[in-house]
């Protein structure tokens, strides 16, 4: 390396290592000198420490927490409205969602998009949508328990930034590892639960995974039930849902 070169180099690091120092997450240092030996660049996001969604999901998509970081495309962190009346949570990702980073984009997802527009609820408006894990199970087995339990801070981290009026739980794994049970989805459907995150209670309703209504028809109707009763308690909240 020609000396001008190292010493580009070495006010370069030196640069980023101030920057650091004095509590920058992302800024961006570039040095412009004709000459530069690289292209010099240092790139992160604000200068805060404060947690946010972007941050969160940068953070998934480097977790190495569990084996399902082995075999995943993309993580999903999860999408929607921030400050939504309604977080949904679902099992985990499937071979769609691993392959966009998106949830509940494949089959199921159509039938949860139709399910909350039929009582005013959107994932553009007002519903954030996201899962127990972050990262695709193989084959769309059930996600493990070490593997749930390696995840779930990430998603207590996304209840407590989000801060949804109410929690819809899509199926008996959503709703029993939330919840903190061990319960049929019999006997967690018809009520809400309350779970307490740093003193803040949010209330939980759950209800069967569109995947199921997909293979068992008959589930349409009771789904159907568990939705009336959350645009019931949303309205009872203060929030009138205009059908979309
Ligand atoms: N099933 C889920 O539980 N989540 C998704 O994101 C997609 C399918």
């Amino acid at each position: 390396m020609k000396e001008a070169d190292k010493k580009t180099y070495i006010r370069f690091l030196n640069l980023c290592s101030d920057f650091s120092r004095d509590g920058y997450r992302s800024t961006e240092i570039i040095i412009e000198d004709e000459d530069a030996p690289l292209p010099l660049l240092y790139l992160v996001n604000e200068n805060d420490d404060e947690e946010n969604l972007d941050k969160l999901s940068l953070e998934i998509s480097h977790c190495i927490s569990c084996p399902l970081c082995k075999s995943r495309n993309l993580s999903v962190c999860g999408e929607g409205a921030l400050n939504p009346l309604v977080m949904v949570i679902g099992e985990g990702p499937g071979a769609d969602e691993d392959r966009s980073g998106r949830p509940f984009v494949g089959r199921s997802g159509q039938l949860l998009d139709k399910m909350l527009s039929s009582v005013g609820l959107s994932r553009e408006k007002n519903c954030y949508i996201a899962n127990i894990v972050k990262c695709r199970p193989p084959g769309n087995r059930n996600p493990l328990q070490e593997e749930i339990e390696a995840c779930m801070p990430y998603l207590k981290r996304q209840i407590k930034l989000l801060e949804p009026s109410l929690i819809l739980c899509a199926g008996r794994i959503a709703a029993n590892n939330l919840i903190g049970t061990n319960s049929s989805l019999d006997n967690l459907r018809g009520s809400f639960h309350e779970i307490n995150l740093d003193d803040s209670n949010f209330p939980v309703l759950s209800t069967f995974h569109p995947s199921a209504i997909l293979r068992d028809e008959s589930l349409k109707r009771p789904a159907w039930e568990d939705l009336k009763l959350l645009r019931s308690r949303l309205e009872e909240m203060g929030h009138a849902l205009a059908l979309l």
